[in-house]
């Protein structure tokens, strides 16, 4: 048993499961194709299902168990996840090694996110099994049992409403909250110091000053940039500088926004200087000129390509290390570090849900952490106003090594608007 992708003629594609005689696994294919074509799922769902549904099949398999045999014996299977290693889980393990031998000591080789994620996706076949007649309907009450709502937060219950019934999965571990830490305002600001180039500048400070997802930067098309003070001459009603968050599949180097609904997202005076300056770099490279997208290779081949999504890490990564931090802060925790900056100003948690593009508040929730330096949520209008004075000054560009230069308009591709001065480094390691 294993995932495997599939091109269909259209050029849709979608992952499903095939056995070990490479043939496709009915059940598992036909809650596949549900969800990439019925519910209109992304391509990488249906790669996760997948492969969490081959593990399941694998081990019904190796144990001889039919697959609704396997349903009624969930709680061994969730052992197995736990315990099995890829030489005893993987494809390629012979069925005489799926044996587990687990002994004192060993360590679960799965956690508890991943072993609950693996079953969600396996009920969600069994659900549409039944609802396809391929499953007896008991198989449902093997999987969910009848509970009220006492234990959901008040939010979630609704306000009129007395106490109703909902179905709630009987297997599921509990995780142990595992938040993820925002970047300190300080390494962001280390890490601007250290990187080599306008365009490095630029990516770090869409994710930590935008709260741009990694896959969301690198999507950025020209058009989608709007820096004027009016955008209406480009037939948008948006106010002032901003960018504009757009899923498009068929992005070469695989960057595709998370979520489907378009989204605004304000920039601030450091963001948009980091444009002009990065336009004066793009400008230097003839091949980028060709290019729609925002970001492309400047400084290695094939120049003028949209830059790879790892490319993002990489020089996260070597500008905290030339700058002397610890483990370098990762593209999400600087979203991180966005939300929370906009909670710490006062922002309201749904102004923060509509700047990240979180469809459910409860996404929003997880991304606020205090300020490690000590604002608390009652700090006082004169206490905000220091906080945004204090990381303004940390952000704002050093002017040595800088020089104003003027350009020139450039309206017809929306890029950088109107003419004016923008400060433009006499070299490519300074900040800003
Ligand atoms: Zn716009």
């Amino acid at each position: 048993m294993r995932a495997f992708p599939v091109r269909l003629p259209s050029g849709a594609r979608y992952w499903t499961v095939l056995d070990e005689d490479l043939a496709v696994v009915g059940v598992a294919d036909s809650f596949l194709r549900q969800v990439r074509f019925g519910r209109d799922g992304a391509e990488s769902t249906t790669k996760a299902y997948a492969g969490s549904i081959a593990l399941f099949l694998r081990w019904c398999a190796r144990s001889g168990r039919s697959w609704p045999a396997g349903i009624e014996q969930l709680g061994l299977f969730m052992t197995w996840l736990a315990h099995a290693g890829p030489s005893v889980s993987g494809a390629g393990a012979s069925a005489a090694a799926g044996m587990v031998l687990a002994g004192p000591g060993m360590g679960p080789v799965r956690s508890a996110r991943r072993i609950n994620a693996v079953l969600t996706a396996v009920r969600a076949m069994v659900m549409h099994a039944v609802a396809a007649g391929q499953a007896s309907g008991h198989l449902v009450s093997v999987l969910y049992e009848l509970a009220d709502d006492r234990d959901l937060p008040e939010a979630a219950r609704g306000e009129n409403a007395g106490m109703s019934w909902r179905m709630r999965a009987r297997h599921r571990l509990h995780e142990p909250e595992r938040p993820v830490g925002r970047a300190a305002d300080a390494d962001i600001v280390a890490v601007l110091g250290a990187c080599c180039s306008a365009r490095d500048r630029l990516i770090v400070l869409l994710m930590a000053r935008a709260g741009l997802r990694r896959a969301e930067v690198l999507g950025l098309r020209r058009s989608d940039v709007h820096l004027l003070a009016d955008s209406r001459v480009l037939g948008c009603e948006v106010a002032r500088a901003h960018l504009h968050v757009v899923r498009r599949e068929d992005n070469p180097n695989g960057a595709v926004a998370k979520s489907r609904r378009q989204r605004a997202v304000p920039l601030d005076f450091v963001t948009v200087q980091a444009f002009d300056t990065y336009e004066f770099e793009r400008m230097r490279v003839p091949q980028a000129a060709r290019s729609d997208f925002v970001l492309v290779n400047l400084f290695r081949g094939p120049l003028g390509a949209p830059m790879r999504l790892d490319a993002v890490n990489d020089l996260v990564t070597a500008a905290a290390r030339r700058a002397g931090l610890g483990p370098p802060p990762t593209p999400h925790q600087m979203r991180h570090a966005f939300a929370s900056n906009v909670l710490d100003a006062g922002g309201a948690i749904d102004e923060a849900q509509e700047l990240l593009g979180h469809a459910s508040i409860s996404s929003t929730q997880v991304y606020t952490h205090p300020d490690p330096v000590g604002f608390q949520n009652s700090a006082t209008d004169a206490d905000l106003d220091l906080y945004a004075a204090r990381s303004y000054s940390l952000m704002r560009p050093p002017r040595m090594g800088r020089r104003l230069i003027r350009f020139r308009e450039r309206s017809a591709t929306g890029w950088s608007g109107r003419g004016g001065w923008s400060w433009r480094p006499r070299c490519g390691r300074h900040p800003l």
